[in-house]
């Protein structure tokens, strides 16, 4: 069902990398992939948004504008999580 390379273990060891946005761009589109069609990682990713979001509200953000745009687009795509193909 998953056509996604990762497992969900690697999805998370990334994790970190990929808000930071030091993760390759390739890695980055494997990984939003992986999250389309994966409800456990779209769950954990959803809850770190709101985590994010309650960081920012405490000091500057240090995620870049960029990284956080393509997070936030990810969590918008519920869409498409119902009808992996
Ligand atoms: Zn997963």
């Amino acid at each position: 069902m998953l056509s996604a390379e990762f497992s969900c273990e690697q999805v998370l060891a990334m994790l970190n990398e990929y808000v930071d946005g030091v993760l390759s761009p390739d890695l980055c589109k494997e990984l939003e992939a992986h999250m389309r069609e994966c409800r456990n990682c779209y769950v954990l990713v959803d809850s770190l948004r709101k985590t994010i979001i309650l960081y920012r509200k405490l000091d500057p953000p240090e995620m870049p504008q960029e990284v956080e745009t393509r997070l936030f687009r990810v969590l918008n795509l519920e869409e498409f999580i119902t009808e992996p193909e």
